[in-house]
């Protein structure tokens, strides 16, 4: 088994940024990342509120980056799904399907995955009409009608980048105020071709070999009605992925893993950084400051030990 003295566990802004941080102390490190690295930014078609890129840049582009910038101080990585993790005396053992790994120290940046409706035609036409990711998807709709579910940033950052070659996007939202910032809403607003659903939740997805229709039903009235799209993008937040770690450490009623100020969990050598951190604010800028701050408390915590 391979012996570290840190593993990361997810290569998103968090980890990354954390593994740049142990690197650079010197400690020996392993970041381990199922898909590609950056995280749910790589599905950003351009993130415009990471301060040091004025004119915006793309997701897929800032993870390089931060990939780039954190293996130039020897991060090593591994591309494999972590499958299993415990505790044994003092380390820390980590599997995945190849291999297993132990460390003195743990930072869990894993952040979270797309939360499902659960509404009858959703899994059967994922890939065949429903969506959850507008920037990897969007352009197979081009001047088709579509429909973007939710109200908050994702959803309306959405909405905006269909309309452009959309014909036309219907936002559906649970209630009649967007969550959404401002910014956005009245970019969205002001986009003829984008109508709001107001009080209105998906009821059923159909369509036998792709998406043809939503039925909605109008929350207030009970109202169902039918409406024809070929695409659902689905955007109503996310699931913590700490499935694996919430027997070891404190989590809160959603999932979230709970830490300090210095992202130390209740067990003393596992930190977390980043979207599955309770009262994460989900932002690249504070994902980043959460993996530097991991990376410095670990390095005093190995100090210490
Ligand atoms: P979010 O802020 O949690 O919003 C989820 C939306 O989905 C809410 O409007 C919610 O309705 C709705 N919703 C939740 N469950 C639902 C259900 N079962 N049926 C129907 N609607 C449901 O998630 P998000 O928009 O993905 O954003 C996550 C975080 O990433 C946020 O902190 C956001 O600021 C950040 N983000 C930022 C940017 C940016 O800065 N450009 C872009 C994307 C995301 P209610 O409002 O009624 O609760």
């Amino acid at each position: 088994m391979q012996q570290y003295e840190v593993v990361i566990i997810g290569g998103g802004p968090a980890g990354l940024t954390a593994g740049l941080y142990t690197s650079r102390y010197g400690l020996n490190t392993l970041l381990i990342e199922r898909g590609m690295y950056g995280g749910q930014i790589i599905n950003a078609s351009k993130v415009e509120n990471y301060p040091g890129f004025p004119q915006g840049i793309s997701g897929i582009d800032l993870g390089q980056i931060f990939f780039e910038q954190a293996t130039r101080f020897g991060l090593k990585t591994f591309t494999s799904e972590v499958t299993g993790f415990k505790i044994s005396d003092d380390q820390f053992i980590i599997s995945t399907y190849e291999d297993e790994f132990s460390a003195r120290s743990v930072i869990i940046a894993s952040g979270s995955n797309y939360r499902k409706l659960n509404v009858p035609g959703e899994e059967k036409l994922v890939g065949r009409g429903v969506s959850y990711c507008a920037t990897c998807d969007g352009f197979l709709f081009k001047q088709k009608d579509v429909a973007v579910i939710g109200g908050g940033d994702t959803a309306i950052t959405d909405a905006l980048e269909l309309s452009q070659h959309c014909h036309k996007v219907y936002v559906i939202h649970r209630r009649n105020e967007l969550r959404a910032a401002q910014v956005l809403q009245r970019a969205a607003m002001s986009i003829p071709n984008i109508e709001f659903v107001w009080n209105s939740i998906v009821w059923k997805i159909e369509g036998e070999e792709r998406v043809s229709c939503l039925q909605i039903r109008n929350i207030k009235t009970d109202e169902i009605i039918e409406l024809g799209v070929e695409g659902v993008f689905i955007a109503v937040g996310f699931i913590p992925n700490s499935e694996l770690f919430k027997k070891f450490v404190n989590i809160d009623e959603m999932g979230n893993i709970i830490t300090d100020d210095l992202m130390r969990t209740s067990v003393p050598g596992i930190f977390a950084a980043g979207d599955i951190r309770r009262n994460s604010a989900r932002q690249v800028a504070t994902a980043v400051g959460d993996g530097a701050t991991a990376g410095k408390s670990i390095f005093s915590f190995l100090k210490s030990g």
